[in-house]
């Protein structure tokens, strides 16, 4: 009896160490598990057709993955999300147009800056009493939560800041006339206005704060975040980085 449990024993463990071997835990060790919040083209978004993701971090991040000899899958997560999901493991890495910043830099690792940025704001057509950001004092103002844009419009006196889980979000309540005007990264108004045209909305003032974009990974992950920035590097010297900035962008990398 004994005898037998034994066989039983060991012929379980020689199929789950089987099952090991060719399934899961291999491949998964070569999937990079990408958190990004996938409705801020031309960064990241679903291709309306092929409903899959796109953009410039996805671009870039399947550039690195093809460096490190992985895998790139992309997990759309909300924005004020995507620190939770890495801090709890759901996730590898944060691409996902996040500007560096000293508070978030507390809680994750930032690679080298991939991306300069800005914030810019975008009003409706018609407007003429916005011109500036100190135009905004007691307006009402459109950002997407969880992001610099929302910080920045919190600090203007007076205003009533509405909080949406996407910059889509925003500018259909500046569309609808909920909002007077929607604080957000300057490439993603002009990918915007590019697509929904001059008539609808424009952009005005200053771009406020220079901002760069990082990738992030766990703080206790500084394997990962050397891997990254050295992958980084190597599509900057390759030119894999300047052919992808071109194609969404359209011009060269500054
Ligand atoms: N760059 C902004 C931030 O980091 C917005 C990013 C985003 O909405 N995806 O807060």
């Amino acid at each position: 009896m004994t005898k037998r449990w034994m066989v039983y024993a060991s012929l379980l463990l020689v199929l789950t160490l089987g099952l090991m071997g060719c399934g899961g835990n291999q491949q998964s060790a070569k999937v990079l598990k990408v958190g990004a919040e996938a409705t801020f083209a031309p960064f990241e978004f679903q291709d309306e057709k092929t409903k899959e993701y796109v953009g410039f971090d996805v671009d870039i991040m399947k550039a690195i993955g093809k460096q490190m000899g992985m895998e790139v899958q992309i997990v759309n997560t909300g924005f004020d999300g995507l620190i939770p999901a890495l801090e709890g493991s759901q996730i590898d890495v944060i691409a996902s147009a996040m500007t560096i910043t000293d508070e978030r830099a507390k809680k994750v690792n930032f690679s080298k800056p991939y991306y300069k940025s800005g914030l810019s704001m975008v009003v409706k057509a018609d407007n003429t009493t916005i011109k500036d950001f100190k135009d905004l004092e007691g307006k009402r103002i459109a950002v997407q939560i969880g992001t610099t844009g929302a910080e920045a419009a919190k600090k203007i006196k007076d205003a009533q800041v509405r909080e949406y889980n996407s910059a889509s979000e925003a500018f259909l309540e500046l569309k609808a006339g909920g909002a007077d005007a929607v604080v957000n990264d300057l490439p993603v108004n002009e990918y915007y206005l590019a697509k929904a045209g001059s008539k609808e909305a424009k952009l005005v003032g200053d771009v406020l704060d220079a901002e760069e974009y990082g990738i992030a990974v766990a703080k206790k992950n500084t394997e990962l975040a050397g891997k990254i920035n050295k992958a980084l590097d190597e599509i900057r010297q390759n030119g894999e980085y300047a052919k992808i900035y071109e194609k969404w962008f359209g011009k060269k990398p500054q």
